[in-house]
């Protein structure tokens, strides 16, 4: 079988209600080639509507992760695309599904990517979608634009084949990061860090922190940042934490 590069996609569905729908989506993934199934806290897995629904591809829920929180499902991931059924409150860069498609398989290149689907009734919350670096939206008719979970990841991955299939064979593109992209489990520490340094600075102020945590996010998940960026951000944190005396100050925070 030609590999086409979609070994290193995962499809996280979170908190999915009904089982119909975690065998629908295996099946749809299935269909296109991918096999990576992640499980944040379904409500009931394994199940016989699960399997059922899932026809051939009940491999892909005998070997799906199941795990407690969406943190530990893109931890190692170096990009996280999240679908969404509508424009939220918050604004996030959002990407047409084919776009989309083409930075996931770009970056499933050289890391692991993640395409986060949404509960049945809620979607995903927005703490979830900032941990995103893009959100994917089908656009769908604006009078009805919810797919059923299982529909849209139809779609999703039908793009990824098509963006892989098109990437097949062809030249890596020009410019490529000379480091592994940072995974989110390294942005989050990454955001943390910012948080203490900053409260610490008297820059953030917990008790009125306003938008300023989700507006870090969102720049620093648009820059895309390398392994050794988030090292020269925390290096820059720490330095200030220290007082801001420059490298030879030796103190430590502890001392
Ligand atoms: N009422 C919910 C809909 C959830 S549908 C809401 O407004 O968020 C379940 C999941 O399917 C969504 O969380 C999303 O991941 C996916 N989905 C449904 N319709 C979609 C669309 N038009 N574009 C992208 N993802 C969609």
């Amino acid at each position: 079988m030609m590999t086409i590069g979609l070994e290193n996609l995962r499809v996280v569905l979170v908190n999915t209600s009904h089982p119909g729908n975690i065998g629908a989506v295996a099946r749809a993934m299935k269909n296109m080639g991918l096999s990576q199934l992640y499980l944040v806290q379904p409500l009931k897995f394994p199940h016989a509507e699960a399997s059922s629904r899932a026809a051939g591809a009940d491999d892909l829920l005998a070997s799906a992760v199941v795990v407690d929180s969406l943190d530990e499902a893109i931890a190692d991931c170096q990009l996280v695309a999240g679908a969404s059924a509508r424009s939220r409150t918050i604004s996030w860069p959002t990407l047409a599904p084919r776009e989309c498609a083409e930075q996931m398989i770009d970056a499933a290149r050289t890391g692991k990517v993640a395409l986060v689907m949404g509960r049945e009734r809620t979607g995903l919350s927005n703490a979830e979608l900032e941990k995103c670096h893009y959100l994917v939206h089908i656009p769908a008719n604006s009078d009805y634009s919810s797919l059923n979970v299982a529909a849209a990841t139809q779609v999703l991955t039908y793009e990824l084949r098509v963006a892989a299939l098109a990437r097949a064979g062809e030249a890596t593109k020009t410019w490529k990061s000379d480091h592994p992209f940072a995974t989110a489990g390294e942005l989050e520490q990454l955001y943390a860090h910012f948080e203490t340094a900053l409260t610490e600075l008297g820059f953030l102020d917990p008790d009125n922190p306003k938008q300023l945590m989700r507006r870090l996010r969102r720049l620093f998940g648009r820059a895309h940042l390398d392994r050794i960026e988030v090292n020269i951000l925390r290096g820059i944190l720490t330095t200030a934490q220290k007082g801001g005396k420059g490298p030879r100050n030796k103190v430590t925070r502890d001392e």
